[in-house]
């Protein structure tokens, strides 16, 4: 199954992507977290990206499309993949569907996780990720047994520097303005499916996964 997670930042996206992608054996995509490892890196997209990301601002489709093109080249995404945070711009969701149509597929569908901005500010405000494993999480809704450790690999948790309450307010006006309307894009080619995404990150799975069902997952 070929399938994109799209909704603002926070809305859990990144959370579901580890257990929908592990249910549809599928490869988790996060161009959020290509841009964090080339930043740790130091690479020359990471320096490039950073700027951006600090700022709560997007970068360039251009940049980002030739990241995404060449991650889907590698043979895990032959049969199938999740994108977590692509595409975020209606040039990107073009891009896209160009690409695939070259390599004679396309996406199957688009899973929309709906969470108000009040919800996502909570959730971006206690979010916690591990260095070690990439674990994400939140330090009252799903905190780990010892505070700052990863119960998974007890790696060191971080808190990212995109998370202040001055570049949360950004994103989420880069959000509404340059990706919701690719909500509209997905919903004229038939593509989208949204889903309450509140309540219990297992109740959201759940329902990800029933949406899912109706189109081959
Ligand atoms: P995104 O990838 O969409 O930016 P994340 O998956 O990183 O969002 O989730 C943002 C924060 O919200 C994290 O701290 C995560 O632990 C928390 N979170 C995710 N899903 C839920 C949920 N259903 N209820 C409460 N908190 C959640
Ligand atoms: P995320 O982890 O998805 O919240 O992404 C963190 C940051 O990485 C974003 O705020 C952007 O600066 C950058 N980023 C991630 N994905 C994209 C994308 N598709 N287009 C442009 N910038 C992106």
């Amino acid at each position: 199954m070929r399938l994109v997670l799209v909704g603002p930042p926070g809305a859990g996206k990144g959370t579901q992507a580890e257990f929908v992608a592990a249910h549809l054996a599928v490869p988790k995509i996060s161009t959020g977290d290509i841009f964090r490892a080339n930043v740790a890196a130091s690479t020359p997209l990471g320096v490039k990206a950073k700027q951006y990301m600090d700022a709560g601002q997007l970068v360039p489709d251009e940049v980002t499309i030739n990241m995404v093109r060449d991650r889907l080249a590698e043979p895990d995404a032959a049969d199938g993949f999740l994108l977590d945070g692509f595409p975020r711009t209606t040039p990107q969701a073009v891009a896209l569907d160009k690409l695939l149509a070259e390599f004679g597929t396309g996406l199957d569908v688009v899973l929309e996780l709906v969470v108000d901005d009040d919800e996502v500010i909570r959730r971006l405000s206690g979010r916690r990720t591990c260095h070690g494993c990439g674990r994400i999480w939140h330090v009252e809704y799903d905190p780990p047994q010892r505070e700052g450790v990863c119960d998974r690999c007890g790696g060191k948790l971080f808190q990212r520097e995109d998370d202040r309450a001055e570049t949360v307010a950004e994103r989420l006006r880069v959000y509404a303005r340059d990706t919701a309307p690719l909500v509209d894009y997905y919903g004229a080619q038939g593509k989208l499916v949204g889903i309450d995404a509140t309540g219990p990150v297992e109740d959201v799975t759940t329902r990800a996964i029933d949406a899912l069902r109706s189109y081959g997952g």
